[in-house]
């Protein structure tokens, strides 16, 4: 199977660049003109019938016009589907190439403008970028075609992966203070985040600022604009903390990810009006997303399991748990353990995958894995 991931990177456009960016716009604004007064759906047809006067006009290499029919069909379509039918237009500075019209280089590209007509561009990047630009010189990665905009250029990356059926499992649980994750191998991995406390924090804050939008509308709007950014870089950071803890544990054992499918848990909760918004701010779908974008990365296979009945089931008997405790639950049958793991055991046995049977009856090896400043 490829992956396929996109990395931006920084540039200078250059008047040239701005040039061309400017000239492919027209080509795009070009094409949607002959689709839409013909109504012209088909890629093939489109490019035939722009072909000679496009040639005419512009006379680039001929995989532009290609870029720009391709790109002037994905508007129109995208147009029709809000169900428009005045013309729609290409505004912003944005372009689109195959890999037939760049090489790249690792710290720069070459753009093929027209036959033997070269554009150079620096890339600038930094520590994430490399990773990808020393993977690539190592023949680990491919490159695909790359998007740009006056600021940046997005270049995709391929690699091909094997996802067949890995041998081991890890499942992950993620709840309001912590995360936690059992492998079939087996190993428990809990995570205590800061997540919660960093909503509590900043959803105080917000809401003394927004007291203040009677008096001082204008103070308000600036700290209101500053608070909600800081919160949202200070989860995003956490959240990358964490997913790369997670991953780089299950890329050690080569390790299938199995998580929730959470996308209808502020239903399923149900405990009102309060927790639900804080549950939604969490953002519970971002830490998933985190960790579902890393591990594609590192060629892991990550799958959803519905998650009806993972913390209220024995996963030994399926018989109902009752609470024991502070965290603990425990069944009839004699099991008894920590309620995360046990939603993780059930999510493991969902799957079908290895239960860690040792660990069923005695404590698993705990890995407490410290959050690392840097990232
Ligand atoms: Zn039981």
């Amino acid at each position: 199977m490829e992956v396929v991931l996109g990395v931006p990177f920084g540039y200078d456009a250059s008047n040239e660049v701005k040039k061309l960016l400017e000239d492919f716009r027209n080509m795009v604004n070009f094409c949607i003109d002959y689709a839409y007064r013909r109504r012209v759906t088909s890629y093939a047809r489109l490019r035939k019938g722009v072909y000679d006067e496009w040639k005419r006009r512009w006379n680039y290499s001929t995989h532009f016009c290609h870029s720009a029919c391709k790109i002037a069909l994905a508007i129109l379509k995208g147009h029709r589907r809000k169900h428009k039918d005045d013309k729609p237009e290409a505004r912003k500075l944005f372009m689109q190439l195959d890999p037939q019209l760049y090489r790249f280089y690792g710290d720069k590209i070459r753009i093929s403008v027209k036959p033997r007509e070269f554009l150079y561009i620096d890339l600038k990047y930094g520590e994430y970028q490399r990773k990808f630009i020393d993977a690539w010189r190592e023949g680990k990665l491919k490159t695909g075609e790359i998007t740009m905009n006056e600021t940046k250029i997005v270049i995709s990356f391929k690699k091909e992966v094997d996802l067949s059926n890995p041998k081991d499992w890890i499942a992950i649980d993620i709840n309001e203070s912590n995360v936690t994750a059992v492998s079939s191998n087996p190993h428990i991995l809990k995570i205590e985040t800061d997540l919660r406390t960093i909503h509590t924090t900043y959803f105080n804050i917000i809401r003394n600022v927004q007291r203040l939008r009677k008096f001082k509308p204008k103070t308000a709007k600036r700290l209101l604009k500053k608070y909600s950014g800081r919160r949202r870089r200070k989860v995003a950071d956490e959240c990358h903390k964490i997913a790369r803890n997670i991953v780089e544990f299950a890329e050690e054992h080569r390790m299938g990810i199995i998580m929730e499918d959470l996308r209808g848990i502020r239903k399923r909760i149900g405990y009102g009006r309060r927790l639900n918004r804080r549950l939604h701010s969490w953002n519970f779908r971002k830490l998933q997303f985190y960790i579902e974008y890393k591990a594609r990365l590192n060629g892991l296979p990550v799958i959803y399991v519905n998650p009806k009945g993972t913390s209220s089931l024995c996963p030994v008997c399926g018989g109902k748990l009752a609470p024991n405790g502070h965290r603990l639950v425990s069944c009839e049958c004699g099991y008894e353990n920590d309620r995360d793991v046990i939603a993780c055991l059930n999510m493991l046995r969902m799957r079908g995958a290895p239960l860690p049977l040792k660990a069923l009856h005695e404590p698993l090896t705990v890995e407490v894995r410290g959050r690392d400043e840097n990232l």
